[in-house]
This record gives C-alpha cells, structure tokens and sequence, in this order.
C-alpha cells in the first residue's frame, strides 16, 4: 500500500499552529513511508473565505520545508487540489446515494428549519433534522426538482445502533448513533459540497491512506464512515491529534498573540526552532533526544509515538529551544538576521554592528527582544545611583565618584578608540591606582550604560559607543553623582 497523506487546511487567512503540526506530522508519516503527501486547499464554506488566505498557506509551508508533492498549484493525478473547482464532482456522488437510499433530498426552507428548531427548544431538545422530506414521494420530488425549487442533499443516518472504528491514536472508538449521526447536509443549496461530505469524496479519489486531523473530529468521524459504507469505498486509517494547548486549560489565541505561525516569526522566533519543538509537542522519539532538523524527523517520525493527551505548546521551552538554535547559527547568519533588529533600535547611530553581535549572539533568546536590549547604545536610559551599589564589586555612589575621577583623563587620552587600547589604558590605570578592578569597571560600565546588566563590559561599551559619546556619558553621570553629595 503507498502511503498517501493530506493537508486540508481551510484558507481562513492565518496558518495556526496546531494546523501546521497536523501538517508536519502528515508530511512527516508520508515521508518517513516513501509515500506522497497532499495538499488540498477546502474552500467551500464561501463566506469564510479570505482574500490571500491560500497564499499564507503556501507561503508557510514552503517556508518550513514541509514541501507537497501534490497540490493546487502544482498539479498531480488526482487534482484540482483546490475544492471550489471540484465543485461539480460532487453533485453525482450524492445523487448516487439518493439512488441507494442512503441520502435524500430535502425542501424545507430555512423558515421552516428555524420554527422547528425552536419548537425543538422549547421543549428541551437539541433538534436535529426530522427527515422531513425522506416522506415526500418519487412524484413529489420530482415536481418540486422540475419547478425548481431550491434543495439541499442530507444523509439519511442510521438513528440507532452504534457505529466503531479504529484510530491509530485514541484506540476502538465506539459511538451512539443517536448521539453522533444526524442527517447532515451533503449538498448544499449553492450546489456546494460540506466539508462532511466533500473530505470523505476527496480523500477516496485521492486514494488517501491516511487522514490525520484534530480530535474534534473524532466523533464525526462515524459519520464519514457511514459515507465510505454506503459507498463501499475502503475507509482510510485515522489519526486524530489532541490539540494544542498553551497550558491544561487554555487553548492557544489569536489574542494572546500566540496562535500563528506568523506570531512567532515576527516576535523573532526561528522557523527551524519552531517546527522542531511543534513535533515534540504530541510526539515524542522515545529517547532523550530533542533536536531534530526536518530531515532527522522524516527518519525518526512513528506514529506510535503520538499522544493521547493535549499537546502544551509552552512557549519558555520553545525560546529555550530557539536560544539554542540561535547559538549553533554560524556567526555570518546571526550577523545577518540581527542586522534589521538592530536596526530597529540602533539605525543612523554609527554602531559596529560586527563587533555587538559578537556580544550578543549567545545573548539571544528570541530576535524581537534584541531591540531592547541594545537600546541603550543609542540612547542613555534614566538609571538610579543605586545601582553603583554592588557589595560583590565594594562599589557604592561615594566609591563610584572615586573611581570614575580616575578613569576620566585616562579615557580622554586615548588617541585611537580601539577596545585594546581601551582596555589596556584603563588596566594599567587601575594598578597603578592600586584598586580593585571590579570597583572601577562596575561603575564605568554603569556610568557609561545606565543598565545594571549589558552585553559586554566597560571597554566593549565604550567602545561601540565611540570616544564622544563614551565622554559625554561619563561627564553626565559624574555629574549626577556630585549633585547626590
Ligand atoms: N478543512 C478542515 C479543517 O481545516 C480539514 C479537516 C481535515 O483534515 O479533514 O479543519
């Protein structure tokens, strides 16, 4: 049996990232197999559809790697890949069931529906539809067909009994008809398939071996196999996913900023970290192993391994993952992706930027928090005289003043501004002196700062901030001390 799996992501205008794990783990299993994997663009639900939504699609999967090998824009055997233009495909294949007494044709107006839904209400019960018009005669239908009166195809579903099946995740699942089978809409008025009945179509002319989906879609599935049966299609095997979760009882948000993956890709984060640990949330290899390229986890991916329970997407695991990411990168690439958040904070302001990423690259955590962190080379922040107290270093206001006294001259002597000479004119200071280095070197970086933590030390800062700057820092926050005395 060829493997063969799908991704059919309804084009809603974003790519969330439980639908791009769903992803992975398709490209991945059908990877791993030598098999094909699909992609099926669901767009049949008109009033969701979003302008540009398919690109997105596109355009973060390929960014990911995760490449199809079928799809709307590149064809295959079994296309369109894109359901709109399967539209009229699927009208044959309800009037087929019609034919066999497993689906119908239904009249009633939206009208009609809404007072018996009501009705339903009102007496406590959630109304499913009655089968109504599984009474109208062969005359009937054909009339009201020849007047044109406008229809719907429902299913006509078994009301008792109980339907099993088997996924590859949760086990033998076995369901009530009564409680998961309704006479759902087929065809709908426009002519348009459902996503109910338009994925069991799909899947079988795609010759889909196996669907993996959200587990909100576990108890529907007796539904799709109803569809498979009346046909006498094989049913394909199924997978169904927990869902991503941000902790035990919150799901990821579009409002908390921490549902897209364009969310993450614009807060800094690595695409590479990112589907690294998407894997492991839901899957895991079975070892202590935790990163993976793409490439390893089409080796390593094992259904088997999937889980059960709901997937924590935790976002201080994913920035440690990213860290680490960010510190294997080799130094050229870092230099290249922190230029523009450099920029962000630091554009116009004459900085090596070379010489700060050095600083900075095992610093990073996540790229959208860079320009915080190296804005105050740009800008001297407000900071309190508390800071010079450190009882580490022995520094204190009083000893600051001291101290910054001595290295004032010494800096200003400088003739070529280059760390090396920074370093070694202010080192030879502090000996001759005889203090302590860390009483001289804590208050400068912080007179020259404002920040009780930075990338680098005295004489990295001094040095990217040029001689100038390092000087009028210097005079300002002696001055700041002598108006504290
Ligand atoms: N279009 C459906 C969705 O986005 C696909 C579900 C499935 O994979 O069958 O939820």
């Amino acid at each position: 049996m060829e493997f063969r799996t799908r991704f059919a992501p309804s084009p809603t205008g974003f790519m969330h990232l439980g639908g791009l794990r769903t992803a992975l783990y398709e490209y991945l299993l059908a990877r791993k197999n030598g098999g094909k994997f699909i992609l099926r663009i669901e767009d049949t639900d008109q009033e969701r559809f979003v302008e540009g939504a398919t690109q997105v699609i596109y355009d973060t999967l390929r960014d990911c790697g995760i490449n199809w090998d079928e799809g709307p824009d590149i064809g295959g055997d079994y296309g369109p890949y894109i359901q709109s233009e399967r539209k009229d495909l699927y009208l044959p294949y309800a009037k087929q069931l019609v034919e066999s007494g497993h689906a119908y044709y239904c009249f009633c107006t939206k009208e009609e529906l809404d007072q018996r839904r009501q009705a339903a209400e009102a007496r406590g019960e959630t109304f499913k539809y009655d089968k109504h018009c599984l009474r109208l005669s062969k005359e009937e239908i054909a009339e009201k067909l020849a007047a044109g009166t406008p229809y719907v195809i429902r299913m006509n579903a078994p009301t008792e009994g109980t339907s099993s099946y088997h996924d590859m995740v949760f086990g033998d699942m076995t369901f009530p008809n009564s409680d998961t089978m309704d006479d759902m809409v087929l065809i709908k008025q426009d002519g348009m398939p459902t996503y109910n009945f338009a994925n069991v179509i799909d899947d079988h002319l795609m010759h889909i071996s196996h669907v993996i989906r959200g587990m909100e879609y576990l108890s529907s599935t007796p539904r799709y196999n109803f569809l498979y049966n009346a046909f006498g299609w094989e049913i394909p095997q199924y997978i169904h996913l927990p869902t991503v979760m941000r902790d035990a009882t919150h799901k990821l948000s579009k409002r908390d900023g921490d549902a897209y993956y364009s969310d993450f890709i614009e807060k800094g984060y690595l695409k590479e970290a990112l589907i690294n640990y998407l894997a492991l949330v839901g899957w895991n290899p079975g070892d202590e192993r935790e990163f993976f390229t793409l490439g390893e986890l089409e080796e390593v991916f094992d259904v088997s391994r999937l889980n059960k329970s709901p997937g924590i997407f935790d976002i201080d695991k994913l920035t440690w993952f990213n860290a680490e990411y960010i510190r294997k990168l080799p130094f050229d690439a870092y230099l290249e992706m922190v230029t523009p958040w450099f920029d962000k904070a630091l554009a116009g302001k004459n900085i090596d930027y070379k010489r700060l990423a050095e600083l900075m690259q095992s610093r990073t955590e996540v790229f959208g928090r860079v320009p915080d962190m190296v804005r105050f080379l740009a800008e001297m922040p407000e900071y309190d005289l508390d800071l010079y107290n450190n009882k580490k270093m022995k520094t204190n206001p009083e000893v600051a003043a001291e101290s910054l006294a001595l290295v004032r001259p010494v800096l200003e002597g400088i003739g070529d501004w280059n760390e090396t000479a920074i370093h070694d004119t202010v080192m030879s200071a502090i000996a001759e002196s005889g203090k302590k280095n860390g009483a001289v070197l804590w208050p400068l970086r912080i007179a020259i700062s404002g920040l009780a933590s930075t990338p680098g030390g005295a004489f990295e800062i001094a040095y990217l901030l040029g001689k100038n700057e390092t000087m009028r820092r210097l005079d300002l926050s002696m001055e700041k001390l002598r108006n504290n005395a």
